[in-house]
């Protein structure tokens, strides 16, 4: 399994001051499929690293949003969720969120109106307020399949 390590390889270029926070969270969200908060990726870190601090988490996925290692949403329930940005299974995608049991559904197959709506948008917003866009979150929310 590669560890932390590896990030610092690769990434070290980008930010200047790595700490084992900032490795060690990049490493569990590179892993993971899912779309952790804040506080569930305290609670994973902090069996391995005690000495860490939820503040600091924060601090540290705040960096990492601005690095661009990471993509920041905030689903139906207000809540931030945070994960990895690229490597194969994370593609660009949009989100489906239930709002009743928290379940995110990932999706990259889009429509081809779907496209043309975002990029349209995109175009129209970036004359609008001379704004260069570079990206976008999208995320629907409702209720799933099972909740239902
Ligand atoms: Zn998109
Ligand atoms: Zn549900
Ligand atoms: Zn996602």
């Amino acid at each position: 399994m590669p560890g932390p390590h590896k990030w610092r390889r690769r990434f070290g270029a980008h930010v200047s001051r790595w700490t084992v926070s900032r490795e060690a969270i990049i490493d569990l969200l590179s892993r993971t499929s899912k779309h952790m908060s804040a506080k569930e990726i305290y609670a994973s870190l902090y069996k391995m690293y005690p000495g860490i601090g939820l503040t600091t988490v924060y601090r540290t996925l705040d960096l990492l949003v601005r690095a661009g290692f990471i993509n920041k949403f905030t689903i139906g329930d207000g809540q931030s969720r945070y994960e990895f940005k690229s490597g194969k299974k994370k593609e660009h995608h949009h989100h489906l969120t239930c709002i009743k049991c928290g379940k995110i559904i990932d999706y990259s197959d889009f429509m081809d109106e779907e496209l043309e709506l975002v990029k349209k948008t995109e175009d129209i917003l970036a004359k609008k307020h001379n704004f260069n866009v570079l990206g976008h979150n999208i995320e629907f929310y409702g209720i799933c399949e099972k909740c239902k």
